[in-house]
């Protein structure tokens, strides 16, 4: 059905090629690319001993808009799948419109010197990709991904208003680590250590980072405390369903995460500043003066998140609770997937987050391939009919339930 070109091959990066390895019916032609070619060699290698698939593989710095120009012309796809890291979602953007292909990422982008996440920057992409006849689907893993499509489905079935949405994200699992994040560490801390942001009638509300929280309890795991973050679906969920009134995004941290997160900001390894560092010349004669980033310094110690499946047990839960009328009655409705770490880890290798952000990267890539989710633009994922995703996602490996009018707790 079509060929697509996917950037990036971590953790999610590893999920979203598994998952389309394993459909050749419908991707026809996969080609795997990053900065480091041994490791996407690995890769291949072992989707290959899974599924049985010999996917493609090329190296590329997406940084670098020339290279990736390079590299589209010489595989020609009809999609690129970007699930390399936020910096790079601009220069894959642009070369996407230089070479006339269509885009889907799961994050929005990031400049390398700011911690701070939104989506006007590839907003301002609307025209061009419209004039090029190009879909851009942006935010298309699980949240953002999955819970605007779940916001969207929600709207088209079961509400005539939507006026209080609620993201509910659970990590109940363990990796029996002191401290590791699920996702890349460098933008897995940037996120969480930022201000907290939410809607209420019309305005954002800014928060100091972590400082509003509950416990909010989870099927099929309890309660939790769960803390107010900021988080990029919001801004298109409030854009693009004009009557909700107030909407927040809730993520539950452990005692010993949130303890280790103090420390690592205290003593300044969260810093994104350079900074100068004397490493000690490999001939012993003295040292050299280098430019070294905190925050990237200790993503490299700290473990890979694609090494803790392997011992990960429980699961996550990631819904929304929702809150508006329909038929001139109040509701309430609470939409969820609960995915176990060690499930995900048997199918594909990787852990629970990486698999719930990966099914759904693959899953757009299958909308857009059928032509269901194409229209010339840049589009965040409620924009497109919630059905046909929500029809494939449960066969995809994550199953969604459905509660009315119970208690939200929010
Ligand atoms: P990883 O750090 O595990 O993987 C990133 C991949 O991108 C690696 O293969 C890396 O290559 C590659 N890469 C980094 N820089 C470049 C570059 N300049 N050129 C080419 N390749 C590059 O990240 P994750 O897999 O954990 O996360 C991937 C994306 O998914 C991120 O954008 C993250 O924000 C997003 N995400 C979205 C979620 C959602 O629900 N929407 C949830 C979790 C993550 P190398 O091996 O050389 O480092």
């Amino acid at each position: 059905m079509g060929k697509v070109l996917q950037i990036g091959a971590g953790g999610v990066g590893t999920v979203v090629a598994h998952k389309m390895a394993q459909q050749p019916h419908i991707f026809e032609e996969i080609t795997l690319a990053s900065r480091t070619k041994k490791k996407v060699d690995a890769t291949a290698e072992a989707i290959y001993k899974a599924t049985g698939t010999r996917i493609r593989t090329a190296q590329v710095d997406a940084d670098n808009v020339d290279e990736l120009i390079k590299l589209i012309n010489d595989v020609k796809p009809d999609l690129v799948v970007n699930v390399a890291l936020p910096y790079q979602d601009l220069t894959i953007m642009d070369a996407c419109l230089a070479t006339g292909v269509s885009y889907l990422d799961t994050a929005n982008y990031e400049p390398k010197d700011e911690a701070h996440f939104e989506y006007s920057w590839q907003w301002a992409y609307k025209e061009r990709f419209e004039q090029a006849g190009i879909t851009a689907i942006l935010g298309c893993g699980f949240d953002p991904g999955v819970s605007g499509v779940f916001t969207a489905y929600a709207a088209k079935h079961h509400f005539d208003e939507i006026h209080q949405l609620d993201i509910v994200d659970c990590n109940a699992g363990n990796h029996h680590h002191a401290f590791a994040t699920n996702f890349n560490p460098e933008i897995n801390i940037r996120e969480i250590t930022q201000k907290g942001l939410y809607y209420k009638d019309g305005k954002w509300i800014e928060t100091e980072p972590l400082e509003i929280h509950k416990p909010l309890t989870y099927p099929n795991i309890g309660a939790r405390e769960s803390y107010l973050l900021h988080h990029e679906e919001l801004e298109s969920l409030v854009k693009n369903y004009p009557t909700i009134k107030q909407a927040r995004f809730w993520m539950t941290f452990g005692e010993q995460y949130l303890k280790h997160l103090d420390v690592i900001q205290n003593i300044g390894m969260s810093r994104i500043d350079e900074i100068e560092y004397e490493a000690p010349l490999a001939n012993g004669s003295g040292v050299a003066k280098v430019k070294i980033v905190p925050l990237q310094f200790l993503k490299a110690v700290l473990p890979n998140p694609q090494d803790l499946g392997e011992n990960y047990d429980g699961e996550t839960s990631i819904g929304c609770r929702i809150r508006g009328v329909k038929d001139g009655k109040e509701r309430t409705y609470y939409i969820y997937n609960n995915c176990s770490h060690q499930a995900a880890y048997k199918e594909t290798g990787m852990q629970a987050v990486s698999y719930t952000t990966g099914v759904p990267a693959a899953l757009g890539a299958e909308m857009y391939l059928k032509g269901l989710w194409k229209k010339p633009g840049v589009w965040n994922v409620e924009d497109f009919d919630p059905d046909p995703f929500m029809a494939r996602l449960g066969e995809q490996g994550l199953p969604w339930i459905e509660e009315f009018d119970g208690d939200l707790e929010l």
